[in-house]
């Protein structure tokens, strides 16, 4: 069986209790070396045949795992959780076409971690109760209709991955795509590893208060980050819901 699983956003005690089971049984482990944190290959039994994605094509990562014996554990590790940016489909699409079974175990991503890490909540009530995930086009394309200038227009959390270095562009298209130049801002650099990294700023400021920031990186913006914002409903005692009556009200 082979199983897609998410190492979370890298302290190593952050990956589920059921990738941890997997990747202690594993006959062979292929990690993305570039994020994923080594520490993780420690729960590996001796004699697991450990390879690194890194250096690895698409062609590579699919051919080892169709080398492994049918009733052997192989355990294909991705950063955060495989479902974002993860180039997870064009590996189950050639592995459903080689008729070989997986399962996708999920992880942490790390736009949880560098939530946990600031400490911030993306959904507000009347400041945003929408998050937006997306990236600056680089080699890899964006749609033009994805436009960060045109997601901007929103106004919602915005949590941009793969673009920490383009901070500048990045605040020049969502000032330009309608945020305010004093709208919060914020870059988490290696979220729950021991060299985190926490900058905040606006989006005017962002660009030169960052400017030492590598790769790692989330660039977080929105309202989320300021000191505004209403009560949720749900721990209002003047408000019912399915699992609580509301108080009364004071006489
Ligand atoms: N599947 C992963 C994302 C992989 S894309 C997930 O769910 O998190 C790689 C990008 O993720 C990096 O360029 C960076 O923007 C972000 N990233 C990964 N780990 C991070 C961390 N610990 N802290 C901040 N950003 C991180």
């Amino acid at each position: 069986m082979i199983y897609f699983i998410g190492a979370g956003p890298g302290a190593p005690d952050l990956i589920t209790v059921r990738g941890a089971e997997l990747l202690s049984r594993a006959d062979m482990v292929i990690y993305a070396g570039s994020l994923v944190n080594p520490a993780l290959l420690e729960r590996c039994k001796a004699g697991a045949r450990i390879l690194n994605s890194a250096s690895m094509t698409l062609e590579e990562v699919v051919e080892a795992m169709a080398a492994c014996d049918r009733d052997a554990v192989c355990v294909r590790l991705h950063t955060g959780d495989p479902c974002l940016y993860g180039a997870i489909r064009e590996q189950m699409d050639r592995l459903d076409a080689l008729g070989l079974s997986y399962e996708v175990v999920p992880g942490v991503s790390a736009f949880c971690g560098a939530a946990a890490a600031l400490p911030a909540e993306y959904t507000l009530p009347d400041v945003s109760q929408t998050v937006i995930i997306s990236r600056m086009a680089g080699r890899t394309p964006v749609p033009e209709r994805e436009s960060i200038r045109s997601l901007a227009a929103h106004g919602a959390t915005m949590v941009l991955f793969l673009s920490s270095g383009m901070i500048p562009e990045l605040c020049g298209e969502l000032i330009a795509g309608g945020y305010a130049g004093d709208t919060p801002a914020a870059v988490v650099y290696k979220a729950t590893w021991p060299d985190e990294e926490v900058v905040r700023g606006t989006l005017l400021t962002l660009p030169s208060l960052a400017s030492h920031i590598g790769r790692t990186a989330l660039v977080l913006v929105g309202g989320f980050l300021g000191g505004e914002y209403a009560r949720s409903k749900l721990y209002d005692p003047a408000f019912s819901h399915a699992f609580r009556q509301a108080k009364e009200e004071e006489p």
